[in-house]
Formats: structure tokens, sequence, C-alpha cells
């Protein structure tokens, strides 16, 4: 069984439809899906449908932001219940404060320089999802940087020209939404933080404390050692083991579905375990 548990749609920065993503998923020979867009869930209901006619198992899932530390830390919620009013209630404080922060992001941008920067790109985004992204490749079309990286690196990214800090919701708060949806909690790619070694360990005992159950293991772009060291430290802390590719779309160099490979041996798989089983037992 092929598993990839962490992915985006067009309900968030993805280029995907939830079809079109379920249907290259399939064609990736992937068994078990999850669409985890930005703190929405509104891709769910088309991404279900489709995972049925495709002969997918579709795992509901958000990728939810957060902030420990004064860092950006993202939260994946797997097999939640959409229904759950502590959940929507959260995410939808976060669909607000995303707007409030672009408008904040353009403000900078404007006195910047960039004029009319707001008008472009409120009016390119859809109601599911405002970010980064979206000023990203408005700065790319009208040619001011070379390339979607490079609007991160001089413009977008933490602590650059117009960055703007976001108060999400702590890590335990986004556990706490996560769990009153009866879903499963994973630490989104823990080797991409720009943390020391111990700042890592205790975010990783922070959210372990929280009530966390996995660690994604399992990411692309990421050598083996990094990968083992990431096992290693899932088993230290008592957390399962997941699997992402983060795909976002064919334009995105390096996060291809389907090419996860396999988990270290010995390895604790999240899909292996009994909180998995129920789960998926609930959700289908
Ligand atoms: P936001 O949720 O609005 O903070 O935007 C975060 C998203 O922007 C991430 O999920 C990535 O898809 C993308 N992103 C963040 N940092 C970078 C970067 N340095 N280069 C390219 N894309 C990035
Ligand atoms: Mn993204
Ligand atoms: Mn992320
Ligand atoms: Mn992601």
């Amino acid at each position: 069984m092929k598993y990839d548990l962490h992915n985006h749609s067009y309900f968030s920065d993805g280029e995907l439809s939830p079809e079109a993503l379920v249907h290259a998923a399939q064609e990736a020979g992937i068994d078990v899906l999850a669409l985890t867009d930005h703190d929405t869930v509104d891709g769910l209901p088309r991404a279900r449908l489709a995972a049925k006619a495709e002969g997918v198992v579709l795992v509901p899932g958000v990728e939810i932001s957060s902030r420990w530390e004064r860092m950006d830390i993202h939260v994946l919620g797997l097999g939640i219940d959409t229904n759950n009013a502590t959940l929507m209630a959260g995410l939808h404080q976060h669909q607000q404060e995303r707007v409030t922060r672009a408008q904040h992001v353009a403000a900078k941008l404007e006195k910047l320089g960039f004029n009319n920067i707001w008008q472009e790109v409120s009016a390119s985004v859809s109601s599911h999802y405002i970010g980064r992204p979206d000023f990203a490749r408005v700065l790319v079309n009208r040619g001011e940087v070379k390339d979607f990286q490079s609007a991160f690196h001089k413009y977008l990214g933490e602590g650059k020209l117009a960055y703007v800090a976001t108060e999400w919701a702590s890590v335990p708060e986004a556990v706490s939404w996560i769990k009153s949806a009866q879903g499963l909690a994973v630490l989104a790619h823990p080797g991409r933080y720009r943390m020391t070694r111990s700042k890592l360990l205790r975010l990783i005992s922070c959210f372990k404390e929280a009530g966390g159950d996995g660690l994604e293991v399992l990411y692309p772009a990421q050598d083996a050692d990094k990968t083992r060291d990431l096992a290693v430290l899932a088993k230290q802390f008592g957390l399962l083991a997941s699997a992402g590719s983060d795909f976002h779309g064919l334009s995105y160099p390096g996060m291809k579905l389907g090419m996860l490979g396999e988990l270290p041996t010995h390895s604790a798989a999240l899909w292996d375990s009994e909180i998995w089983s129920s789960c998926l037992a609930r959700i289908n």
C-alpha cells in the first residue's frame, strides 16, 4: 500500500483541482491520499467524490498554521470530522487572520513602490485562501522577481522586507482543534524548520505533550540521513511515522507525487497503528 498524507489543491495554494489531484495520485499508484489544504477543508467534498470514482482512499485532512516561539509551525490534522464546531471555528478565525495579514503585507509592498498590489492580489484569489504564494505569483508575473523562490527570499520569507508575523493558534491549540474533531495530529516537515537542534527537540516535546500523534518522517527533497534522523526522533518521543509529499502542483520542483519511498526499518508507521484503523473505520 502506498500512502501520501500531505497534499494541496487549488482550495489553498496548490495548482490542481481536487479532482485533478486525486487523478494524479491514482496515476502515481497512491492507494491512500490525504488532502491537507492550509487552514481550509473546503476542497474535501470534491476530493471525496473523485476518490470514490478513482478507487483511492481519501483521508480528510487540513494543514493548520500555528505559531511557536515566534516561528510558523505547520500541524497536519488527518481523519478529521469536518462537522466539528471547534475545528471549524478555529479554521474560520485563521481564514480571517489571513485576510488581515495579506492587507498588511500589501501595505508593506506598496510602501516599497509596488502600486496596486492589493487590488491585483485580491482579485486573483478565491474566497477559500489568501497567502504569501499569491503575492509571490503576482511579483513574478510583474517581472519584479525572477521566480517564486526569489519572492520569498527577498520579500515574503520570515524577517524579509514585506514579512508580517501572524498570530496563528499555538501548537497546543492547533492539536486540540484536531483532537476535538477526532483527528490525528502530525507535525509537518520537521526537517524544514530553520532552528537549532535543541529548539527542534523542544518543539517535538511540546507537540507530544499537547497530544500529538505523529511526525512527518518521509518528505521529499530530504536525504536519507535526515529521514533516518527523523525516524529516530519519532521513536524517541513516542510518535508514529507519517509520509507526505506536500505536493502543490507540477510546477513546484522537487515535490512529486508517489516518490516518497519507504519508511526506515523499525519505524512505527502511523497507518499500522490502532488509532489509524479506528480513524479510518470512522471516516469510511
Ligand atoms: P502562508 O500559508 O501564506 O504563510 O504561505 C506558506 C506557503 O508558502 C507554504 O505552504 C509554501 O507552499 C510556500 N512557501 C513558504 N516559504 C517558501 C519559500 N521559501 N519558497 C517557496 N515557497 C514557500
Ligand atoms: Mn503551501
Ligand atoms: Mn507546510
Ligand atoms: Mn503543505
